[in-house]
């Protein structure tokens, strides 16, 4: 049996959102472009789930495209607002924790002549609002800020941090991709732009996605096509995604958010308890993802220990999935201030709706035993003081 603990990377498709893509494939395969009636069925099921987002954010249906992820959401947010407001100015504030779509992104556009700022974060992953504001300048346009960190799950205060935007006239953005339906979010209230969100990290399908975007904010789109999403995105719809999209966030929204923040503090007691020498990363209190487990084991290789775990059963990730292909030590680990060694001996373990406690409590009697075995070879005698 699996006990997957890697839901920050992905998710398993809820059963009624499979349901709900079915008859997208099947029989209703129109394009939802065409004028006949077969068109029009995917056009309304398109608007429909367009509503049902838009409802999720407390949004208007006409401030929400549809991308194929949160990768693309990113990258138009951010390409998109920068080359439509170059002749405002060039420079745009970013931090040193962002996922790579946008940190890339932001690489990017320095190639293009954008100058970027990447804000530094506390030992907890939080942007002090006093630094964004110093990085301010009449030459800044944009500012993307994680809501949700993927990796050691610090939730922004992004209401405060938007707040200075706007005050600034600058626009904000927000990868929102780990916190939509875990946080709540209503950008009737927040001062946010741009927020991009991502269906698979949602029970949902994977290649959907979407960007909100604030009436009124100038983009210039990524690609050149059609007039799909008001001209925002070309290209066919992908109905059954956009559909599933649709229902795994009304299936997200009505979970009690609670009862997976007791399981997941039930691993943190449980972890702690067991085993020494440990630090937990990250924030612990209610600037915490609900999910997020990210503990750095002293004197432990985190790709062997993430190996162990494989072998019983246990899914986990080290670092993030986007960067556990390469053996750099992860960004956000260093940005918070863990030293490569420590880094290194990293564990993420990411939660849903599933994980019970039962689970949890196998998954640390491995965590135990690996970590055992693997101190008793370590070269290394590291002594982590800075266990919360
Ligand atoms: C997963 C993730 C993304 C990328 O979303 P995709 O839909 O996989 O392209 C972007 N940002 C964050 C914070 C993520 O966790």
């Amino acid at each position: 049996m699996t006990i997957y603990l890697d839901n920050g990377a992905t998710t398993a498709v809820d059963k009624e959102v499979v349901e709900a893509m079915l008859p997208f494939f099947k029989d209703k395969y129109g394009n939802a472009s065409s004028m006949h009636h077969a068109g029009q069925d995917a056009r309304k099921a398109v608007d429909d789930a367009r509503q049902k987002i838009a409802d999720a954010l407390g949004a208007e249906a006409k401030e929400i495209i549809f991308t194929s992820g949160g990768t693309e959401s990113d990258n138009l947010a951010i390409k998109g607002a920068a080359r439509a407001n170059k002749e405002k100015g060039n420079h745009i504030i970013t931090t040193k924790i962002e996922h790579p779509a946008v940190l890339s992104t932001c690489k990017k556009l320095e190639k293009e002549g954008f100058s970027v700022t990447y804000l530094d974060v506390d030992p907890d992953g939080l942007v002090s609002p006093e630094s964004l504001e110093k990085a301010i300048t009449d030459k800044t346009i944009l500012v993307s800020i994680i809501h949700g960190n993927n990796e050691i799950g610090t939730v922004q205060d992004i209401a405060g941090l938007g707040k200075i935007c706007r005050e600034k006239g600058v626009l904000f953005h927000t990868d929102a991709v780990q916190s939509f339906t875990k946080v709540p979010l209503d950008v009737s209230l927040l001062p946010v732009d741009m927020m991009s969100i991502s269906a698979h990290k949602i029970h949902g399908p994977k290649g959907t996605g979407a960007l909100y975007v604030r009436a009124g904010t100038r983009l210039k789109p990524l690609m050149q096509g059609g007039s799909h999403e008001f001209k925002m995105r070309p290209g066919t719809e992908n109905v059954p995604g956009i559909v599933g999209f649709a229902r795994a966030a009304e299936i997200a929204l009505a979970v009690d958010v609670s009862k997976i923040t007791e399981v997941r503090n039930h691993a943190f007691k449980q972890i702690i308890k067991e085993i020494d020498n440990i630090k937990v990363n990250g924030p612990r209190d209610e600037m915490r993802l609900c999910n997020n487990i990210n503990i750095s084991f002293a004197n432990v290789e985190g790709e062997a220990l993430g190996s162990y775990l494989d072998i019983d059963g246990i899914c986990v990730s080290t670092g993030s999935a986007c960067s556990s292909q390469t053996l750099e030590p992860s960004h956000v680990l260093l940005a918070i201030g863990l030293s490569k060694e420590i880094a290194n001996g990293t564990l993420r373990m990411t939660l849903s709706k599933h994980t019970t406690k039962e689970e949890i409590d196998k998954a640390v009697e491995s965590l135990k035993k690996h970590t055992e075995k693997l101190r008793a070879i370590s070269p290394l005698n590291t002594v982590l003081e800075n266990v919360q």
